[in-house]
C-alpha cells in the first residue's frame, strides 16, 4: 500500500488483495469512479473542522477522500468482513474512525457527541452511498431524529431521487417529498449512471443533498398527525381527500369534509395535488378539531 495519502486502490484492486466477495444483500455496488466520488465530496461543502459521518463505507474510496478535507470521519459499517480491510486501506489517515455495526442501530446523537473534533467550530456531515434496500429507512430515520447535521449527502436509485424531488401535480409526488421538503431544501448534486459502480446495479443512481430548514416551510401544530395526514392521503391516492381522511381517527366523512372546507381545501382534489402549507392547514384544522371534541 502507497503512503501517499491521495493514492485510492480501485475496488478491483482491493478485491483481488482481499480475495473479497460482495454481498448483494448488503446491496454491495461499489464506487469506482473518481469523478464521481469528487462530485459526493465538493456537493458536501467538508470543511477542517467538520465531523464527517460515512454510512457504509465499504472499501473506503469516499472516506479516503473524506479524510483529506474533514476534522475526523467516522465510518459506519455493517459488514464486519470488510473491518481489516478498511483498515488496511484507511491506515494513512489519522483522523478516521471505522465501526462496525448497523446504521440503523446506531444511536447518532451520541455518536457525534462522542466524535465531534470541536464542540464549537465546524458542521457535521452526513455522506453515504447507501444500499437500495434501506434508502428510505435511512432517509426517514435522519430526518425524523433531526440528527444535528448541517447536511445529508447521499446515493440513491435514480427513481428514489425522482420521487424526493417531485413537486405536486406529478406522478411520483408523494410521502417521501413531502417529509423531505418538510425538513430539508433539497439539492440536486449528479446523475450517476450505473456503469460508475463495481458491479453495476441494474438502475441508474443520483446523488442529492439535504440541508436542514432553519425553519419549516409551514406552521404545524401537531407533527404527528401532519404527517398522519399525508399518510391517509396519499396512502389512497386515487380517492379523493373526502375519502381518503374518512375513517382517520375515526372521522366520519362529514366530519373530514368539515375539516378540508374550513381548511380551504376542495373536498375532491386527490393528495397528490397538495403542496406543503396546504397539507398544515388540513392538518390544523385536524389538531383543532380533535381538540374540540375531546
Ligand atoms: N461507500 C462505498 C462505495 O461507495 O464504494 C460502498 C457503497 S455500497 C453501495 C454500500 C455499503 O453499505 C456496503 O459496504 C455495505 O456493506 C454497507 N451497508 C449495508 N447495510 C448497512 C447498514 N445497515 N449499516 C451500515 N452499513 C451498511
Amino acid at each position: 500500500m502507497s503512503n501517499d495519502t491521495n493514492y485510492r486502490p480501485s475496488p478491483a484492486v482491493i478485491k483481488k488483495l482481499y480475495g473479497f466477495r460482495n454481498a448483494k444483500s448488503l446491496g454491495q455496488n461499489f464506487l469506482k469512479d473518481p469523478a464521481v466520488i469528487e462530485s459526493i465530496i465538493e456537493g458536501s461543502d467538508i470543511g477542517p473542522d467538520d465531523l464527517v459521518i460515512e454510512i457504509g463505507p465499504g472499501m473506503g474510496v469516499l472516506t479516503s477522500a473524506a479524510a483529506e478535507h474533514a476534522g475526523r470521519v467516522v465510518a459506519v459499517e455493517i459488514d464486519s468482513r470488510l473491518i481489516p480491510l478498511l483498515r488496511d486501506v484507511l491506515a494513512v489517515y489519522e483522523n478516521v474512525v471505522i465501526l462496525n455495526q448497523d446504521i440503523m442501530k446506531t444511536d447518532l446523537a451520541a455518536l457525534i457527541r462522542e466524535y465531534r473534533p470541536s464542540p464549537d467550530r465546524g458542521c457535521v456531515r452526513i455522506i453515504g452511498n447507501i444500499p437500495y434496500y434501506i434508502t428510505t429507512p435511512i432517509l426517514m430515520k435522519l430526518l425524523e431524529d433531526r440528527v444535528e447535521a448541517e447536511t445529508i449527502t447521499l446515493m440513491m436509485q435514480k427513481e428514489v431521487a425522482d420521487r424526493i424531488e417531485a413537486v405536486p401535480g406529478g406522478r411520483t409526488y408523494g410521502a417521501l417529498s413531502v417529509a423531505a421538503g418538510y425538513y430539508c431544501e433539497v439539492c440536486h448534486i449528479a446523475d450517476v449512471p450505473r456503469q460508475c459502480f463495481s458491479p453495476p446495479p441494474k438502475v441508474d443512481s443520483a446523488v442529492l443533498r439535504f440541508d436542514r430548514r432553519q425553519e419549516a416551510p409551514a406552521e404545524v401544530t401537531e407533527e404527528a398527525l401532519f404527517f398522519e395526514v399525508v399518510k391517509a392521503g396519499f396512502g389512497k391516492r386515487r380517492k379523493t381527500l373526502v375519502n381518503a381522511l374518512t375513517g382517520m381517527r375515526g372521522l366520519t366523512k362529514e366530519e373530514a369534509r368539515g375539516i378540508l372546507e374550513r381548511a380551504g381545501i376542495e373536498p375532491s382534489r386527490r393528495a397528490e395535488t397538495l403542496d406543503i402549507p396546504e397539507f398544515a392547514a388540513v392538518a390544523n384544522e385536524a389538531a383543532a378539531y380533535f381538540a374540540e371534541r375531546s
